[in-house]
């Protein structure tokens, strides 16, 4: 591997010329495209699913399938032994239909629907998430004796894509839950907790690994016999910060995990981001290049595809993605980014503009590199009459 120490990190990295893929770049160059496309190369996604179970070891990588949808990916990912983590009916039919065993799903999302649940348990899927009272009646009404794991609330974790306060209980909580569990039937079984996506440093997670084992030691001399850690995602891509190699990356999380949940047979890891996100680049177009004023310090570019039509990720400018062009051996300056789509939350980069070439044009191919997470399967069906996300699998 392309590794090298960071002198002043001291951290072992991926240089970002080894981040560069070849295969996509050749197939981009020759190929034109009559709308803006997402290109993914699946033999990367089969190394990445590789380099991380290369690391997390003993753990099952439960892929999260709402990072990429595409069936090219899950047939793979199948292939190549992975699990999965569903969210809803069609996660769970897209797996099972490509050849998914039931027990290798997961339904992960604490918020089901009842019929959902009904049909995931007769599918033969037994592993549930829930965080809440009346999520634990709704399974134990639709999947009666079904494992359970209760999903907690961890504090800010210094992800760039943080999951806030939406999923999970307070840690407080989780035994009384498990409890009520009990009583409905149901056998709690585990934790599990999200460290945040795009969480860029495996250190980051060891106080949220801390929080989550004293819920797990005290649910444990409540008595219950939890046997199943679920870690979640927040494996990192690369988007032009240094981030560590995938396999020492895991590594290091599992160290972490092993020094800390005793009797914890089963570690599942639900990467999503991590799995997919190098294996995509999407070729785009510049469809204007502007300036309010003449003398205005900031071009405007105006892409063939926005915050609707797949970069969705670029809210609040969380995830920077890095771009290709033409020309890039041209001198460079600062751009604010924005979608095609008649609706002004399309700005993609405006607080921190991007640079780009000067002679940038109208009708100039505009790659986006790394983003094969969480664009297509966040790309609106037409909004504005603008096309889906297209996707081609090489
Ligand atoms: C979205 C999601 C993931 C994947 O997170 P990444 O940060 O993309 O790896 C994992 N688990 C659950 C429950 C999720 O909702």
């Amino acid at each position: 591997m392309n590794a090298y120490v960071n002198p002043v990190s001291g951290i072992e990295v991926l240089s970002p010329v080894s981040r560069s893929n070849s295969k996509l770049e050749a197939f981009l160059r020759s190929t034109s495209f009559d709308r803006p496309t997402l290109v993914l190369d699946i033999d990367q996604v089969r190394r990445q699913y590789r380099g991380l179970k290369a690391g997390l070891g003993r753990a099952d990588i439960h892929y999260a399938v709402k990072a990429n949808p595409a069936r090219e990916v899950v047939e793979a990912l199948i292939a190549e032994g992975s699990h999965f983590d569903a969210a809803s009916r069609g996660e769970i039919e897209l797996c099972l239909s490509l050849g998914a065993a039931p027990e290798t799903i997961s339904f992960g999302n604490t918020v089901k629907r009842a019929s959902d649940i009904a049909f995931a348990h007769m599918a033969g899927i037994d592993l549930f998430a829930a965080d809440a009272d009346q999520e634990l009646d709704k399974i134990a009404e639709h999947a009666p004796g079904a494992q359970v794991y209760i999903r907690l609330l961890v504090g800010a974790t210094g992800a760039d894509w943080p999951l806030s306060r939406k999923f999970g209980c307070a840690p407080e909580e989780a035994v009384r839950l498990m409890d009520y569990a009990v009583s409905l039937g149901l056998r709690p079984v585990g934790l599990s907790f999200h460290v945040g996506s795009q969480t860029r440093r495996a250190e980051m997670w060891a106080e949220t690994l801390d929080q989550v084992a004293l819920v797990w030691d005290r649910a444990r001399a409540a008595g219950h016999a939890l046997h199943l850690l679920n870690i979640g995602g927040g494996f990192p891509a690369f988007y032009g910060e240094e981030i560590e190699h995938p396999t020492l990356y895991a590594g290091r999380v599992m160290d972490m995990v092993e020094a800390r949940f005793e009797g914890a047979e089963r570690v599942m890891a639900e990467p999503g981001r991590g799995m997919v996100a190098e294996a995509g680049m999407i070729a785009a177009e510049v469809l204007l290049v502007s300036r309010k004023q003449q003398d205005d310090l900031h071009r405007w570019v105006y892409l063939d595809i926005g915050k609707f039509s797949g970069l969705a990720e670029t809210m609040e400018e969380a995830i920077r993605y890095q771009f290709t062009t033409d020309r890039d051996d041209e001198e460079m300056a600062p751009c604010i980014l924005a979608g095609p789509s008649c609706d002004s939350a399309d700005v993609l980069y405006e607080k921190r503009p991007v640079q780009l070439p000067v002679g940038l044009k109208a009708g100039d191919r505009f790659l986006i590199r790394n983003c094969g997470a969480y664009t297509s399967s966040y790309s609106s069906v037409g909004f504005n009459g603008f096309p889906p996300l297209d996707v081609v699998v090489i």
